[in-house]
């Protein structure tokens, strides 16, 4: 036994602090590719338990499962609240994805997905490339979001929906849901930031950019007729609205008190560093759209299109995010409670836990 298999038990399991009656945590070990992984199938209620596979160097079995845990549940929640008929999963593959992982590797990864049926569908996710998937693919049918299964890279539809999700911000905010002559600070300008960029710009809104990838940048001041500001200045330059398109954590004690916009809205993955910076955000009087309902247009694309075909299903349903998120703002007001509370509330009422 080597460090990594010998930290986890049963009862590590059940008394884990992210376990939340997770229906299925399974295992994996291939010794001939050196595959170690976990996939946590955490709630079938709404259908098969989609989430993506990320290839990680966790230091500890432990820490792998943490990340399983907390991030299956999170695509339930995810899942549930963009009304997909999906549960949550998702599975983590302890190897450095530079040195370790091999096409052998992901075959018997796919081998242990098969096995499991169909309750849960793997996806792309941090240290996972197209070719990984196409590996994976080979063994198990239960494989979305590759340009065999869909649309390809789900970005644009990350993007669509965000922006979508401004417009429905704008809208509780001012009244109207048009963007243009608004200014909006972007911060992070990959695969979603620059696509986000590119419909506001269309739609007449005056952009201020940042990122730390030089390129990015000069390629918008380049393209938009926009401002650039060191990302350190992102949340603090006079915005109507902030829109986190890099990592996580940006919304915390720290820039809170800095921010200059009333709405907060972009695709960034756990923006708030921790829950009480949720209700900050709300003393300030700063409008907040949860970052997994207004950042589901990605997993929406992975969930509905199939091969050549359902782009119209997958547009239709990323836009809807607008309605989502009204609902959301809506009874954060009447119940006086934050928009995150909110959401997690709607997830939980759609799962039966409420
Ligand atoms: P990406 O890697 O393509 O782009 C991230 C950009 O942020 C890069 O240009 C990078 O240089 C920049 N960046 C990194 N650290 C920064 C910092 N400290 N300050 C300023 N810029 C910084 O990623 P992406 O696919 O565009 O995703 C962006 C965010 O949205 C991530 O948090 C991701 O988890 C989340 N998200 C993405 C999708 C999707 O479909 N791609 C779906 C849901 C959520």
């Amino acid at each position: 036994m080597n460090a990594v298999s010998k930290t986890i038990s049963p009862s590590t399991v059940f008394d884990h602090t992210e376990f939340a009656d997770h229906e299925d945590v399974v295992f994996v070990r291939d010794k001939a590719t050196g595959l170690k992984a976990i996939i946590a199938v955490h709630d079938t209620t709404c259908g098969p338990a989609l989430g993506g596979c990320r290839v990680w160097p966790y230091e500890t079995a432990d820490a792998a499962l943490t990340d399983a845990l907390r991030l299956s549940r999170g695509m339930s929640y995810k899942n549930a609240l963009a009304g997909l008929d999906l549960g949550g999963g998702k599975a983590v593959i302890i190897a450095d994805p530079r040195k370790d992982k091999t096409a052998e590797m992901m075959e018997a990864f796919g081998r242990h997905v098969e096995r499991l049926s169909g309750t849960y569908i793997t996806a792309e996710d941090v240290g996972v490339s197209p070719d990984d998937m196409e590996a994976v693919a080979r063994h198990t049918r239960h494989v979305r979001g590759t340009m065999a299964t869909g649309l390809g890279d789900p970005s644009p539809y990350t993007a669509l929906g965000v922006f979508a999700g401004l417009k429905a911000a704008a809208a509780h905010v001012h009244g109207s849901p048009d963007l243009s002559g608004k200014t909006v600070s972007v911060l992070g300008l990959g695969h979603v930031g620059y696509a986000l960029c590119q419909m506001l710009h269309e739609a007449g809104a005056k952009l201020i950019v940042s990122d730390i990838h030089a390129p990015a940048v000069l390629r918008a001041l380049d393209e938009f007729d926009c401002q650039a500001v060191e990302p350190s200045e992102a949340h603090r330059i006079e915005a109507d609205i902030f829109a986190p398109c890099a990592l996580g954590g940006i919304l915390n004690s720290r820039t809170i008190p800095q921010l200059s916009a009333k709405i907060v809205a972009g695709a960034a993955n756990n923006q708030l560093q921790t829950p009480l910076d949720g209700t900050l955000l709300r003393d300030r009087g700063i409008l907040y759209a949860p970052d997994y309902a207004i950042n589901a247009g990605g997993v929406i694309s992975i969930a509905l299109a199939t091969p050549g075909a359902g782009e119209d299903k997958v547009r239709t349903k990323t836009l809807a995010i607008a309605d989502t998120l009204t609902e959301i703002f809506k009874r954060a007001d009447a119940e006086n409670d934050t928009p995150e509370r909110i959401a997690d509330r709607m997830a939980e009422e759609r799962l039966g836990k409420r």
